[in-house]
Order: structure tokens, then sequence, then C-alpha cells
């Protein structure tokens, strides 16, 4: 029996502990009922349920900590999951990150060791999705892609081997796994990533009122392209549900590497550039690394609050409701005009329908975009902003029309985001499947991202919806 090979534990449909065991960050996905969970603790947890699956002919799920916004990590077969493999060890000149361990974790872990690394704008992430897709955040423009820093993964393959992979170790699964995305070609137990020389950091935050939301989007891209890598910043458009006083609000925040002097003079520039005053501006201390993260990432909750809900007796982290999304990549700052229409898209009249909506930036550039586009399987690399929409609908069996208009919204907000895109980021997909996404995730790397596939996994075992061959390999059947 598979639940005597485990030193994890495997959690099947009859435990009590099933309905939180199959959950993932969305409540869309609860309705999902996988064949079982198995919590692996090593690599032999992960070999032993891989072997498993094959014999009883099911599909698997790689699970890291389940973020995918498409439901990539879950499905009918056995969902090995990968969150108990969270160790974050400082060795050498490296970090070893478990091929689960979740950003506030890995933070957490490596500041009594005194190392940083690179991670996303959200507590929970897990860098198996993260890492394997990409990987950004507001380091990205000072020190590239979280997956430009992997120098070694560990992977179980689909014949059941472990393989170390790196620059001259299995060179083509390396490359492949530096934004070819989770879920294509084996499962990774083990990141080893260079650190980052970041100790010291301010967070800061400015709000806006949404009257002046065209000036400041459209002020706040000019200021990204033409500041200094050392600034992370993102820009969300938020409904009047989060706003004060209930109303719309554009909010700024983000990080600063430099001296705070420097950050100061730069919310200036911002403020002059959107002809605008913001509402409020906080600049915190300079502080760690780790601190100004996890204040950015978990606000005052502790770690073991910052963990999603019903993960431990003490985690509050809120999971997302049912969503639609619309995201692309964009290589330019808008004009006034362009901007004007991404505000049209995200539609202000629709204010009494009081939904949870919002439209969000991230900046990108800088080192990320210093790499050739095939240096690694991650080709975005004349992206300078993340921009996307998203709805969300607390109770969409009780609400009748709710998918069907929430749906129509992420349409028209892809349909405004087309003219500006240069491409999509695989850990963003919109909801809305495109004809050609394979080439809108990939660039020209999709053709050596299916060789790599054909070489590691030629029968298409690991797969979901958008993994690499979904649509042109054949499959043997399985659940
Ligand atoms: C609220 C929220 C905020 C986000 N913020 C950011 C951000 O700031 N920056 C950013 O870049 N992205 C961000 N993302 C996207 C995130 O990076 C992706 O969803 C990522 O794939 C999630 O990884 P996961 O392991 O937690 O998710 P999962 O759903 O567990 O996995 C995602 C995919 O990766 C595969 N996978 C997971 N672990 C492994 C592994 N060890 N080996 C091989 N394949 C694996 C899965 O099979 C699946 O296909 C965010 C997502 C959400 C929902």
């Amino acid at each position: 029996m598979l639940r005597d090979r485990l030193r994890g534990e495997l959690v099947e449909p009859t435990d009590p502990g099933f309905p939180q065991a199959k959950q993932l960050q969305n409540t869309e996905y609860d309705t999902v009922r996988p064949h079982a969970v198995a919590y692996c603790e090593s690599e032999q947890d992960v070999v032993a349920c891989l072997r498993h699956a094959q014999d009883q002919g099911l599909g698997v799920h790689i699970r890291g900590n389940g973020h995918s916004m498409n439901g990539w990590s879950t499905g009918e077969g056995l969902v090995i999951d990968l969150s108990r493999m969270n160790h974050a060890l400082a060795d050498g000149p490296i970090v070893r990150l478990g091929g689960g361990i979740q950003s506030l974790d890995a933070l957490d872990a490596l500041k009594p060791q005194r190392r940083q690394i690179v991670t996303g704008t959200f507590p929970t992430v897990s860098a198996g999705g993260f890492l394997t897709g990409g990987g950004l955040g507001w380091q990205t423009r000072r020190f590239g892609v979280g997956s430009d820093r992997i120098a070694a993964a560990r992977v179980v393959l689909a014949d059941g081997r472990s393989v170390r992979c790196s620059a001259t170790e299995e060179p083509d699964l390396y490359w492949a796994l530096r934004g070819g995305g989770g879920g294509s070609f084996g499962i990774v137990t083990e990141f080893e990533v260079h650190p980052i020389d970041a100790p010291m950091m301010t967070g800061f935050e400015t709000l806006w009122a949404y009257e002046d939301a065209v000036d400041v989007l459209t002020a706040w891209q000019e200021w990204c392209v033409a500041g200094p890598d050392e600034l992370g910043t993102s820009l969300v458009v938020l409904p009047g549900m989060f706003g004060p006083q209930g109303r719309p609000v554009v909010r700024v925040w983000g990080v600063h590497l430099g001296p705070t002097e420097q950050l100061v003079a730069e919310l200036d520039v911002l403020a002059e550039r959107a002809g605008a005053k913001p509402i409020s501006r906080t600049v915190q201390p300079r502080g760690t690394y780790a601190d100004v993260m996890h204040e950015a990432l978990c606000g005052s909750q502790t770690v073991a609050q910052c963990h999603r809900t019903g993960s431990g007796p003490e985690a509050r982290g809120h999971r997302h409701p049912y969503t639609r999304q619309s995201y692309r990549l964009t290589g330019r700052a808008a004009t006034r005009a362009e901007s004007s229409a991404l505000l049209d898209a995200w539609d202000a009249s629709l204010e009494q329908e009081k939904r949870e909506r919002y439209l969000l930036c991230i900046a990108l550039g800088g080192a990320a975009n210093r790499v050739p586009r095939t240096a690694t399987a991650y080709a975005h690399r004349d992206a300078r902003f993340l921009i996307g929409y998203q709805m969300a609908c607390r109770n969409v069996s009780e609400d009748p029309g709710a998918e069907a208009r929430l749906t129509a919204w992420a349409d028209r907000a892809g349909a405004a985001l087309a003219p500006l895109a240069c491409g999509s980021y695989i850990n963003f997909p919109s909801s809305r499947v495109s004809e050609d996404w394979e080439t809108d995730f990939f660039g020209e790397n999709h053709a050596r991202l299916l060789q790599v596939k054909r070489a590691y996994d030629p029968e298409n075992f690991f797969r979901h919806a958008q993994s690499i061959g979904s649509r042109t390999l054949t499959t043997k059947a399985a659940s």
C-alpha cells in the first residue's frame, strides 16, 4: 500500500482530513475530488507516489502550495504535494529550497542565516510553481526573474529516475525548468538558488483618488521605465469596498533597495509626473530585507498566522473566491489615451455591483531584461509590466449570472490589453485560453520546450491543461 511506503502522509477521500487536503488557494477547485493527496516528505516519497500512480494507471497532479489560478495542481488523479518539503538552508554560496517551500517561510528561515532570496509579492506562493514559471516580483528589476537565480535543481522524472540538473548536468532540462512552467517535465524536489545581496530595504505605500486614476496610471508607468532598478513597485486600482470612505482608490506600493532619501525623491517625482497629490503617502523606516518583505507580504501577522486558513491552528491567511482574470505582459509605458482605455475596461460604472475586482500592474524590466530571450525558457525579456484584471464572486452558486458577468468583464479587459501586449506570463494565465497560448507564454522558446518534453517525458505523463505538449503529444490513458 502506498500509505505504508511513505514517510509523509496519504490522505484519502474517506479520511477526515480530506476536505482540507484537497484544497487549492482558490475555493473554485473545492469541487474537484482527487483520488488521494500524498504529502511527500522526501524524494523517496515522491518516487513511491510516481511508481504507485503508474502501476495503478492514475494521473498525477504536482502541487507546491496550490496557487495555480487555473487549477493546474489538482484533478482526479493522485495529488503529489510538496508543501512539507519546505527547507531553506544556506549552503556556502547557494541556498537550498525545498520544492514546496512558501515565500514567507523561506524569508523567515533564511533571516538568521543572513541570506535573502527573490520572492513574489504573495506570502504563500511556493517555489515549485513560482520558480519554474519564471518568478516575478519587486526584486525583478534589480536581481532578475527568480528562475535566473536557479543554479541547479533535483528532479524526479517520469521514468522514476532522480536527477540533478544544472548548466553542466542535464542542461536542456535545466534550461526548460527556468520559465517553461511547472507540471510539465518532472517533480522538482529541491532548488539550489543564488541568494541576493540586499540586506536592507524600505517599504512604501501611496493612495490616490480614483479621479486621478488616468494620470496616476500613466505617470506610474513612465516613472517605472525611467526609475532605478532599486525600485520594486505595483499599482492596483481597487473598488470602493476597499477604498477610504467607500470610494475607489489607486494604490501604488512597493520597496526600495537604496537610501530612504532617494525613495522620497522618487516619490516626489511620481507626484510631479502625475500632476496630482496622493491622499496619503507612507514611507516606512528602513529595515532588514526579511522584515520589510514580511511586513509587505503579511502585515502585522506572525508567520504562523500568515499561512493559508486551515493549514495550521493559527493560520488565517485568506483564500481566494471564484475568480475570472485576464493578464498580459506589456513592453512599454502606455500613453495617456491607452491608460484611459485600460480604465474604461475596468469600468467604474460597475461600482454599484459591489464586486471584488482589481486592475493590477507590476513593474518589470531592469536586470530581467538584460538576459537574452533564449538563455532560459522565460522569453519575456522585453516586458516592462505585467498588467491584468481580476473579478471575484464569493457565492457564485447563489448568484445567477455571476459566472457569465465575470467572464464577460474579463474578456473585455483582455481585449483592452491586447493592443499593448507583448506576451503572457505562464504563472498569471488568463481564464480564457487563447488560440496561440504557446507562443504567448513562451515565444520562440516553445519549439525547444517541446523537444525537451519529448526527451524527458515522451508519454506526456506530467500534464495539465496548458502544460508543454498538452496540445500536440499523445498521452497514455489515465484518470
Ligand atoms: C494570490 C496570488 C499571488 C501571486 N503573486 C505572484 C507574484 O508576485 N509573482 C509571481 O511570479 N507569481 C505570482 N503568483 C503566481 C504564482 O507564481 C503561480 O500561481 C505559481 O505557479 C504558484 O505556485 P504554487 O506551487 O504555489 O502553486 P501550485 O498550484 O501548487 O503549482 C502551480 C503549477 O506548478 C506546478 N508545480 C508546483 N510545484 C512543483 C514542483 N515542485 N515541481 C514541478 N512542478 C510544480 C504545478 O503542477 C502547477 O502546474 C501569484 C498567484 C496568486 C494566486
